[in-house]
């Protein structure tokens, strides 16, 4: 990666396994890894691999703990390794000894796995809000170069409302600094919502798409896309088995429903961006922002 010049957007994956996450959830035994991640974690390397683009994979701890073997070849092939929590919980359920905890045991499984340094971290659900921003203290302390959890929109579960969208190289309470790559969000229906990942992702058009990445890139910001290994998936998304009672099943089905909705033209767009535009992984991006750029100071809880 050494000869490639620093991307102007940045590529991620969130390398979780759902169903294990959703076990959890249902209060379940998550039960071993599902043989689908590395099914269509093979499905992503291809679409990377076409539009020659490497990518930051995001990869929980309990990947990293069962399948060693799958980071050190996704780092062999060129692509960043960087960390997304052990097991999928969300900041917001844990103090910050819990998540030092955490933080240290994801990050020595990952760099193990993979033989190379983590310097990113992404929060599970993008759970760093205003609530919880003594989270990037706790991240900075754990060694990360960078973090991108932050989802400057309004939202019921997620997001730093009113948060500066540019990456930024922040000096935080505890005198430690750490660059923060938010997630792109865009103007929509009269307010900001996600537009490089998720739901909203997944229903605008590649057109609408294109033309933040296009805005992002005329404003000198990159532009974070985040996507999921099942999203790459040659099946809809089905976890309603792991849902108990019949309220649980319909809500699952629910979301069953709205997960699948567009799903099948995540590949197609990313791989359309990557051909489009110069992408790349995030930690290049994140260390020139850290020595060129100034630095500020993290605004307060509102
Ligand atoms: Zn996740």
């Amino acid at each position: 990666m050494a000869d490639r010049p620093a991307p102007a957007h940045c590529l991620s994956v969130d390398v979780e396994d759902y169903r294990q996450i959703l076990s959890l959830r249902h209060r379940r035994d998550p039960g071993p890894l599902s043989p689908a991640l590395e099914r269509d974690m093979e499905r992503v390397l291809e679409v990377l691999c076409l539009a020659d683009v490497k990518a930051t994979f995001f990869v929980t701890g309990t990947v990293a703990e069962a399948r060693p073997d799958l980071l050190r070849r996704w780092a062999a092939l060129g692509h960043e390794i960087g960390c997304h929590g052990h097991d999928h919980t969300p900041v917001w359920a844990m103090a910050p000894e819990a998540l030092r905890a955490e933080l240290s045991r994801t990050r020595r499984a990952v760099e193990n796995a993979s033989g190379q340094p983590a310097a990113g971290y992404r929060a599970p659900v993008f759970s760093i809000r205003w609530d919880t921003l003594w989270a990037l203290d706790v991240v900075a302390e754990c060694g990360f170069e960078y973090d991108s959890s932050v989802m400057p929109v309004r939202n019921r579960r997620y997001g730093v409302d009113g948060f500066d969208p540019a990456p930024r190289r922040y000096r935080l309470p505890s005198g430690l600094s750490l660059v923060e790559m938010p997630l792109t969000v865009a103007r929509a229906w009269g307010r900001l919502v996600p537009v490089a990942g998720g739901g909203y992702f997944r229903l605008f058009s590649y057109g609408r798409i294109r033309r933040a990445a296009a805005e992002c890139g005329r404003l000198g910001r990159p532009f974070v896309l985040y996507c999921h290994p099942y999203e790459f998936s040659p099946d809809p998304v089905d976890w309603t088995d792991l849902a108990g009672g019949r309220l649980g099943r319909l809500r699952a089905r629910l979301e069953c429903f709205k997960t699948n909705l567009g799903r099948t033209k995540v590949p197609g767009i990313v791989a359309g961006l990557a051909r489009e535009f110069r992408f790349g992984p995030l930690g290049p991006v994140a260390r020139q922002v850290r020595d060129h750029g100034t630095e500020s100071i993290l605004g307060t809880p509102r």
